[in-house]
């Protein structure tokens, strides 16, 4: 019987029950002298909706193919349900795989394409077919069950990719990139009908993605990967809060990291030239800001106040981002919200405060 899981990483939750869909353990996977997977440690679990974040190279899609069983770990373990599953090819795994360039057959019709995993498993032509009509509803596609991928948009060849997965009822699928090659528009609609896909089937799905607001959005956990280990896991809303590092906080674009060290009752920042106060531990080598947390305070004096020169102002929207330069020499992107005002024109000093709360001490 398996003990509680718990998830490696700072900021990783702990445990996530009892037996994981799928559990990963100390996997490295190397080429030539590439480390591409580096003694990672994941758990899956059963119905989630993870999303596995890291810039190219990072190992994503090697971890997804180690998972599928198109490729085979240098050592570690993967266990399904809590068994070892190295042994078990990738067809007679629970598992499906979405690939990023969606890998249709071009020769094949919608259906036949869709058709291919069925008929590999053997189902009888009467199943297939219900079981092809119910996919092609499922994303959309009833009626184009003839058509050939060189007549299809690409929303509509993702969405094959999609039904060619979900006709196999996987228990866990993985999905590389699966918004990469759509329009900003389609990425928007497609995320979200993505995550009622989820719902619907009950199954867990992987999604890897270098973009970071998609993860965010769309999963129940984040794992940012750096360099075939992860950096840091947790709920969406826990990462991009409380980074852990300088790398998961520049990833996530908190945008204002500041180097120093811990003094008594704060954190000393000579680039800033300023004093962060809070509850800062020892060991604390930077501190992150983010920009919509810090607001212009004409007259605020003392800890998490500075003073600094608008160097540049650019309007959103919604707010006007602000390049104040420190006394210390660096720069903070500052968010100034339309509803506090009129922003600070170039070449103003303005004064600025945010909460110790705020302020987020980074271990690395
Ligand atoms: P990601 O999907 O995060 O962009 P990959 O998992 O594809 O990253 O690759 C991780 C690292 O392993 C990269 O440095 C990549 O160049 C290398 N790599 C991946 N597959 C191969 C391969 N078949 N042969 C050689 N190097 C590879
Ligand atoms: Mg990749």
């Amino acid at each position: 019987m398996a003990g509680p899981i718990v998830n490696s990483g700072p900021g990783g939750p702990a445990v996530i029950g009892p037996a994981p869909l799928l559990r990963a353990e100390a996997i490295t996977k190397t080429f030539g002298a590439t480390l591409a997977l580096d003694a990672l440690d994941l758990d899956i679990a059963e119905g989630e909706f993870f999303a596995l974040l890291g810039g190219s190279g990072s190992g994503k899609s090697t971890l997804l193919r180690i998972i599928a069983g198109f490729e085979a770990p240098e050592s570690g373990r993967l266990l399904l349900d809590g068994a070892d599953i190295a042994t078990t090819p990738p067809w007679a795994r629970p598992v499906n795989m979405m690939f990023q360039s969606y890998a249709l057959f071009p020769h094949l019709t919608v259906a036949d394409n869709v058709a291919y995993g069925l008929r590999r498993a053997g189902v009888t032509k009467a199943e297939a077919a219900a079981r092809i009509a119910a996919a092609l509803a499922m994303v959309g596609l009833t009626g184009l069950d003839r058509r050939k991928p060189h007549q299809l948009s690409g929303g509509q060849k993702q969405r094959v990719a999609l039904a060619r997965s979900l006709v196999m009822r996987p228990r866990l699928l993985l999905l590389d990139e699966p918004l990469g090659a759509l329009d900003a528009g389609l990425r928007e609609r497609t995320g979200f009908e993505l995550r009622a896909l989820q719902r619907q089937t009950g199954a867990a799905f992987v999604m890897v993605t270098h973009d970071q607001e998609e993860a965010l959005a769309l999963a129940d956990r984040v794992a940012v990967l750096e360099a075939g280990r992860i950096a840091q896991l947790g709920a969406p809303r826990d990462i991009y809060e409380r980074p852990a590092s300088r790398f998961v906080a520049r990833f996530l674009g908190a945008a204002n990291v500041l180097e120093g060290s811990a003094a008594a009752g704060g954190f000393d920042s000579a680039e800033a030239g300023v004093t962060f106060a809070g509850a800062i531990p020892p060991g604390t080598v930077a501190v992150a800001l983010r920009p919509e947390r810090i607001r212009v305070a004409p007259g605020a004096a003392g800890p998490n106040t500075a003073r600094g020169v608008v160097e540049d102002a650019a309007f959103r929207g919604d707010d006007t981002l602000l390049l104040v330069r420190l006394p210390g020499g660096a720069v903070l992107r500052v968010a100034h919200a339309e509803e506090d005002g009129a922003p600070p024109a170039r070449g103003a000093e303005v004064t600025l405060a945010w909460e110790a709360a705020d302020v987020v001490p980074l271990a690395s």
